[in-house]
């Protein structure tokens, strides 16, 4: 944080300041690779901690609810028109909370409740919002979830249409969370037209590399687009949908007023900022590095006997079943986070294990490639992590990591961080 920014909270409150400094020094001195983080630039933090957060705005731009939006509106529509020109979409709505709010609106802009959705099972790398049973959008609509395949571990098209065709739903997901390879939006857009529904892509993980062109785009082949915005686009935490001019009308109503009250302003300034910097051909660079880092750090953890969840990556994210090491989920996450490497424990496709404790580590790059690091670091943080995993209980082992995980941090300054 800016000095003078901590001093004012410090003053108010000891507390809350130093627990923020703590987690800025943990951020900056650990290897990130949660595949859903990222670090946002100095830029996006400042409008995101701005004023913005004291005003009210309930509508849209031109047909608000509440005087005073001389400024707010036209942040919302440069907000609104970068969305449109990075991704070349026909309309974006950029006040969902976050991804799951954006997704409920999707819901309730095309579905009544107990209508068909059909979606990712959450076991195979889907997100709970598609269907999944313990969601609001499991328990309020019929929902019928697809899987991946049981010898590749990918989702099989044939078979998704062949449910398409049985099932009929409203509403179509492609998408996930633990997906590590390239989805195939132009082949569920037209299973949705053969079967009449509506087809809607989730690319809250991969946003960032679509926007840069390093992932196909669903935008021209979806009737709507949802993302979070806080992942590979490397904004502020929120949620976005983007849509056919056809659907404007039914999205924009169902985000407001019917599923939300006031947008959070601080937060579209953030992301027309971060929209921004995407426009930019380091932006671009960035999110082909991701790629080209991942790509790299799965090569290096093959070569160190990991086995990967389809063999390796198309995207920024591994997901690694850890068993074959002697090792499960948890008790692997567990040791990295002690030696200086941040992920997540992850059910794998058909996990034999229980979800909260399961066999797989997910991770991810768009951390890492924020800071700048490259190939070298990659295989030089797979043999951090292998020999981590390979020594769980060696304590020794993990605080030598963990400090020669700080020095490799300090040559490469995270994004934001001032300390
Ligand atoms: C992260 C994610 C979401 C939800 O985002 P939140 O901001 O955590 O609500 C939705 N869908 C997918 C595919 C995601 O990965």
């Amino acid at each position: 944080m800016h000095a003078a920014l901590h001093e004012t909270l410090a003053k108010v409150d000891p507390e809350i300041a130093e627990l923020i400094a703590l987690e800025e020094k943990r951020q900056r001195d650990k290897i990130r690779l949660i595949a859903s983080e990222n670090y946002v630039s100095g830029a996006v933090l400042a409008a995101t901690g701005s004023i913005l957060t004291n005003k009210y705005s309930e509508g849209y731009a031109g047909k608000r609810y509440y005087e005073g939006q001389q400024y707010i509106d036209p942040i919302e529509q440069l907000c609104i028109d970068r969305a449109k020109a990075v991704f070349g979409a026909e309309h974006a709505n950029v006040q969902p909370y976050s991804g799951s709010p954006a997704n409920l609106a999707v819901y309730f802009a095309f579905l009544k409740p107990g209508d068909t959705v059909m979606g990712l099972g959450l076991p195979a790398g889907g997100h709970l919002t598609h269907g999944w049973n313990v969601s609001i959008t499991g328990a309020y609509f019929k929902s019928v979830q697809y899987g991946v395949r049981k010898d590749t571990h990918r989702i099989d098209l044939d078979e998704v249409r062949e449910l398409a065709r049985k099932e009929r739903p409203k509403l179509l997901w492609a998408g996930g969370t633990a997906v590590p390879r390239t989805i195939e939006f132009a082949a569920y857009a037209e299973i949705a037209k053969e079967v009449g529904a509506v087809f809607a892509a989730d690319i809250a993980h991969i946003s960032g590399l679509v926007a840069a062109g390093a992932h196909p785009s669903p935008v021209p082949v979806a009737d709507v687009v949802s993302t979070t915005t806080h992942k590979t686009l490397r904004g502020p935490r929120g949620g976005m949908i983007m849509c056919k001019a056809e659907h404007q009308k039914a999205i924009d109503r169902a985000v407001f007023p019917g599923l939300q009250g006031g947008p959070h302003n601080h937060t579209t300034a953030g992301l027309a900022v971060a929209l921004r910097e995407a426009q930019t051909d380091q932006f671009k660079q960035y999110a082909h590095q991701i790629v080209a880092n991942a790509k790299a750090l799965a090569a290096a953890l093959v070569e160190h006997g990991w086995s990967l969840i389809t063999g390796g990556t198309d995207n920024h994210l591994i997901l690694a079943d850890v068993t074959p090491k002697g090792i499960a989920g948890k008790v692997a996450a567990k040791a990295l986070d002690a030696a200086g490497m941040e992920l997540n424990y992850n059910s794998i496709p058909f996990d034999p294990r229980k979800p909260f404790d399961p066999s797989g580590v997910r991770l991810g790059t768009p951390s890492v490639t924020s800071r700048g690091m490259r190939e070298p670091e990659m295989k030089q943080i797979a043999a951090w992590m292998d020999a981590v995993v390979s020594a769980p209980t060696d304590t020794g082992l993990h605080e030598r990591v963990a400090g020669e995980i700080r020095e490799l941090c300090a040559k490469f300054p995270a994004p934001g961080i001032l300390i």
